[in-house]
């Protein structure tokens, strides 16, 4: 198995690049926005507690996410592999990604950190806004969602440096571009599929 994380602040990318490398490298995608706004769709009591907090741009409480995420794994025990996307979010869940992935014999191979420069996130985000209907992309929201992001999800990066798994990437190129550097990185690990 080979597990990626794809990790940046809001707006990097990370979930048009998922496309990309799910679509050759074929890994499983775990995206836990898109799971999270699924059950606030289906209105699910899950969904009705997390749409609290992304409203508001606040990051879900961990144990929420992290049991989304555990389900979500052993429904593909069977997987190429995992790219984790908008998770870890925090330090806890990074830990308990990787006891979790440990459990099932496997873990985390690599993490690519998208960086982009803070105006284009703003931007990028509120443009998406106007199309995404997504709730959360007003200017307003998008501000709490950077700031959440440097407060508690910026030191995840630091975890995984310190575990020797973080290559940064740069995320102010053209989809393409970045597509490439990112594919760069994997290849030393996992050709395509
Ligand atoms: P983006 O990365 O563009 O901000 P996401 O779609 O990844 O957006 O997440 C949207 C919202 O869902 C976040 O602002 C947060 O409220 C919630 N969320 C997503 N993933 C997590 C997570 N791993 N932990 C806590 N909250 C999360």
């Amino acid at each position: 198995m080979f597990n990626l994380v794809l990790f940046g602040p809001p707006g990097s990318g990370k979930g048009t690049q998922s496309e990309n490398i799910v679509s050759i490298y074929k890994l499983e995608h775990i995206s836990t926005g898109d799971l999270l706004r699924n059950e606030v769709k289906n209105q699910t009591p899950l969904g009705v507690e997390a749409k609290k907090y992304m409203d508001q741009g606040l990051l879900v409480p961990d144990e929420v996410v992290i049991g989304m995420i555990s389900s979500k794994i052993d429904e593909n025990a069977d997987a190429r592999g995992f790219i984790f996307d908008g998770f870890p979010r925090t330090e806890a869940q990074a830990e308990a990604l990787d006891k979790l992935l440990e459990f099932k014999n496997t873990k985390i191979n690599l993490v690519l950190s998208l960086i982009v420069s803070e105006p284009d996130l703003i931007n990028r985000l509120i443009s998406r806004g106007e199309t995404s209907g997504r709730s959360d992309d007003t200017e307003e929201v998008v501000i709490k969602r950077i700031k959440e992001y440097h407060s508690k999800t910026a030191p995840v990066a630091n975890y995984y440096k310190e575990h020797g798994k973080l290559e940064d990437v740069n995320g102010n190129h053209s989809i393409n571009e970045t597509f490439k550097l990112l594919s760069n990185q994997i290849n030393k690990y996992l050709l395509p599929a």
